[in-house]
């Protein structure tokens, strides 16, 4: 065994016992870039076993096409099972490396100085992907102003629309001026009694993107808050899970599908929080 593999399996060890906790992942992402900067044949054959476990399908896909010994069987299968993930999924759910508490305190700088207006019930549209940033910059079709940060979720309304910027979301601006909605009001969990909340959700608030139609949970009376997408992973990371179980929306065999349920995998998870109580809830849907 190499020295590559024995640190592999030591980091992989930590990985899975601390169910992929923030130092875990930080570790590997540091013996990644290790790895990358290695010329020796034995280092990189460890790199496609670290980028597949930090879901790097893409990469590791790309590094086995390279590297790998293809009259050797394990190896062409191992092959085949990457070009499946590769070619639907690229690099998409690959772990992202977890922040330092002085990285997330420059980036909540960083995103106070862009002047975002605040969504109630979706508070970190940057973070869940609702808005993208341009360096550029773009034009939003409802203001005609140049904006960095722009909508790409779903909007539905009659005229196609290519961007959208925060404060004409946040005005309701463009849900009036082009009858449309970020969210179908027939796809809400009931109990939410006040129409100015609803109106709030629907007219003023950036969506999410889901498999199939997208719901929005309630509870205590109030809209919940869209945290962004998950699977169980995330959800124990979180220390979720048992929450988000404890919900008459789901039967015993749904429950079970949540527990198994990966970020990105063919059932989907996304995650809610209510506003009032602080309780976890999901939706979930399949491809
Ligand atoms: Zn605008
Ligand atoms: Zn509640």
């Amino acid at each position: 065994m190499t020295e590559y593999q024995k640190t592999y399996i030591e980091l992989k060890k930590q990985f899975s016992k601390t169910d992929g906790g923030p130092d875990s992942v930080r570790a590997l992402y540091a013996f990644k870039e290790e790895l990358e900067q290695n010329e020796d044949p034995q280092a990189k054959e460890v790199l496609v076993d670290v980028y597949d476990l930090l879901a790097f399908k893409k990469d590791a896909y790309e590094l086995l096409c390279q590297i790998g010994d293809r009259s050797d069987k394990k190896t062409l299968k191992r092959m085949g099972t990457l070009k499946d993930y590769a070619e639907n999924w690229g690099n998409h759910y690959a772990l992202p490396k977890p922040k330092t508490p002085e990285e997330k305190r420059e980036e909540k700088e960083r995103r106070a100085r862009l002047g975002l207006p605040a969504f109630r019930y979706h508070p970190d549209p940057l973070d869940t992907g609702a808005f993208e940033e341009s360096e550029e910059g773009v034009i939003c079709d409802c203001c005609g102003k140049a904006t960095p940060i722009f909508y790409s979720n779903p909007f539905f309304s009659v005229e196609d629309i290519a961007y959208l910027c925060p404060a004409c979301i946040a005005s309701g601006e463009a849900a009036r001026k082009y009858d449309g909605s970020f969210q179908d009001d027939y796809s809400l969990d009931d109990g939410v009694n006040d129409p100015e909340k609803l109106d709030e959700l629907i007219h003023r608030t950036p969506g999410y993107s889901g498999w199939q139609q997208e719901y929005w949970r309630a509870h205590c009376g109030d809209y919940c808050a869209f945290l962004g997408y998950v699977g169980a992973r995330e959800l124990r990371a979180l220390g979720a899970l048992e929450d988000v179980l404890d919900d008459p929306m789901w039967d015993d065999e749904q429950k079970e599908t949540i527990r198994e349920s990966v970020n990105g995998g063919h059932l989907q998870c996304y995650l809610f929080q209510c506003l009032q109580c602080g309780k976890h809830l999901v939706w979930m849907d399949m491809d």
